[in-house]
């Protein structure tokens, strides 16, 4: 039994913006805090492990999971379809745990059109300049793959204005610390509080 009940964060943001190592930091250091590995049609790229770091599956696989309503959000993404399973988000509520999900601005929207209580933040490159140096660097994407990457990332970033919080990325140890400070400071909650928890506690319904 815990204190709070598990809570939901949407985290979005312009790809090379570093949110894979911000997010892979928060759920290493948070205790009781789980990605939720969603389901793509993309190719896995070099080091990309199956059921950790996407479940990779067929078009066809996809449409079928679609239909059947399997997904909280789908949305294709630089030609690629992704969607986050319902169940795997259950799973995790149903541990203890929080979910981080790292979905586009696509699949936020989706979530929030759904009113599911979540905290939404966004985290921004330093500048569009800085964005495109690390797309660049880090040498993952084919030149045509990094300009429609960065085409998306202006639309993306229109939408920051819509989120619960904005956390720029200029320093890799800020952004990390800032988000943690959003993910403790929504366990401590009063509307986050477990019912069952404070009335075995303190006899109070
Ligand atoms: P990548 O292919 O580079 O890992 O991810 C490309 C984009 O797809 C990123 O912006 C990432 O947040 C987004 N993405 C990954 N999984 C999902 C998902 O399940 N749903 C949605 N809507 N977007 C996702």
């Amino acid at each position: 039994m815990y204190i709070n009940n598990g809570r939901l964060y949407i985290l979005s943001a312009p790809s090379g913006t570093g949110k894979t190592t911000i997010s892979g930091e928060i759920l290493k250091s948070i205790p009781h805090m789980k990605g939720s590995v969603s389901f793509t049609t993309r190719q896995p790229r070099a080091g990309e492990r199956n059921d950790i770091d996407y479940t990779f599956i067929s078009v066809e696989a996809f449409h079928h999971m679609l239909q059947a309503g399997e997904f909280i959000e789908s949305a294709e993404v630089h030609g690629n379809y992704y969607g986050t399973s319902i169940k795997r988000i259950k799973e995790i509520q149903e541990g203890g745990s929080d979910v981080l999900l790292d979905i586009d601005t696509h699949g936020a929207k989706q979530i929030r059109a759904r009113h599911i209580d979540a905290t939404y933040i966004f985290i921004l490159p330093p500048s569009l300049e800085a964005l495109r140096e690390r797309l660049y660097k880090r040498n993952l994407d084919d030149e045509k793959s990094i300009i429609r990457r960065l085409a998306k990332a202006k639309d993306e970033i229109r939408e920051c204005l819509f989120y619960d919080y904005i956390i720029v990325n200029d320093d890799l140890r800020r952004a990390v610390d800032g988000l943690k400070a959003i993910i403790l400071s929504g366990r401590l909650r009063a509307d986050c509080l477990n019912a069952d928890w404070f009335e075995g506690k303190f006899g109070i319904q």
